[in-house]
């Protein structure tokens, strides 16, 4: 299938504003958590997992660098399995574990894989069937992508499978509705992938481009994504500085997201909260530089959170957000797991 060419700026735009001024250095992992009202994010770099609460304002945060180096990804439990929202599914560097707000314990889960040495945990979501999909970057000495990474699953026996090989940055991946595609991004691809989904047996075939074009000096490259109740796809363009809504079935562009110049280019992922998933959140970022620099180039906002009001995406034509899945995570199994200790 050939997809459509799209240019940056030939669409409605909208603009977002900051609502956690918090320059975190690699903001990522955006969701929802329907059972907490509340939205849940990391700082990537400086191991922290945030959950924001929008009726309060009050921006929570939970330090686990003394887990890991690296936080990458969080998901809400069923609530059959966790009703109370206190306990959160997330990826570490070195593979998936369960956090509690309200003690602040963790516990690593069993079964992870062995990683490369540079190797480490990246975006992940969850499937429609409960099972937990995070990819990983591996990196040389110097700190290149070299295409070793892989996309992992989760099963719900609690075994990991290796679903792709040889991905350089794993990111931006949902399921379609009909539970009958699956969208991934290898960010430096300069492409957002479809799948053939298999909801029976997980398993993904036939992978071909459903948005490309896209350009790491002008449109950005595409980082996390989000999707809406029509199936269009919002994708976060890593050094782009915007977030466009596309058409995966031809690859069109239909409306941007833009943010001030003092947010930088690093737009990293995208989520649908609030009452009725009708906000659009998403996090920033400013790797490469020091908070402090950032603050001294015009860049005090790179890496805070930004959300675009329901109000202002309809203007735009856009839609509420499709709700995302819930790890499936019975109790009876993880709270029998030691905590770990520091
Ligand atoms: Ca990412």
């Amino acid at each position: 299938m050939a997809c459509a060419v799209w240019s940056p700026g030939s669409v409605p735009t909208v603009e977002a504003a900051v609502v956690v001024q918090l320059p975190a250095e690699l903001g990522e992992g955006t969701l929802w958590d329907a059972r907490s009202q509340q939205l849940l994010w990391v700082d990537i770099m400086r191991a922290r997992l945030y959950r924001f609460d929008p009726n309060s304002g009050v921006n929570e945060e939970h330090d686990l660098s003394a887990y890991s180096k690296f936080v990458s990804s969080v998901v809400p439990l069923r609530e059959a399995d966790d009703p109370t929202g206190d306990f959160v599914a997330l990826t570490l560097g070195e593979g998936f574990a369960v956090y509690n707000f309200r003690e602040r314990s963790l516990r690593i889960l069993p079964g992870n894989p062995s990683l490369g040495e540079n190797e480490r945990f990246n975006d992940g979501k969850v499937s429609p069937t409960g099972s937990y999909w995070a990819g990983t970057i591996a990196r040389d000495a110097t700190g290149q992508p070299i295409g070793k990474g892989g996309l992992y699953r989760r099963n719900l026996d609690g075994s990991v499978d290796k679903v792709v090989e040889e991905v350089a940055i794993s990111n931006g991946l949902s399921w379609h509705s009909d539970c009958r595609t699956f969208y991934h991004t290898d960010t430096p691809n300069g492409t957002v992938d479809a799948w053939d989904y298999d909801v029976v047996t997980g398993a993904i075939t036939n992978r071909r481009p459903c948005i490309e074009h896209f350009d790491f000096q002008t449109t950005g490259f595409p980082d996390g994504h989000a999707q809406d109740i029509e199936g269009m796809l919002w994708v976060a363009r890593f050094n782009g500085g915007r977030v466009g809504r596309y058409d995966p079935k031809t690859g069109a562009l239909l409306a941007e997201v833009t943010f001030p110049e003092t947010a930088g280019k690093q737009i990293t992922s995208v989520a649908f909260g609030g009452a009725d998933l009708g906000d659009m959140y998403i996090s920033t970022a400013h790797e490469g530089v020091t908070a402090e620099t950032a603050a001294e180039q015009g860049l005090p906002e790179a890496g805070c959170l930004f959300r675009v009001t329901r109000e202002a995406l309809t203007v735009v034509g856009g839609a509420a957000g499709k709700p995302a899945h819930s790890m499936c995570l019975p109790q009876s199994g993880f709270l029998d797991l030691p905590v770990a200790s520091v």
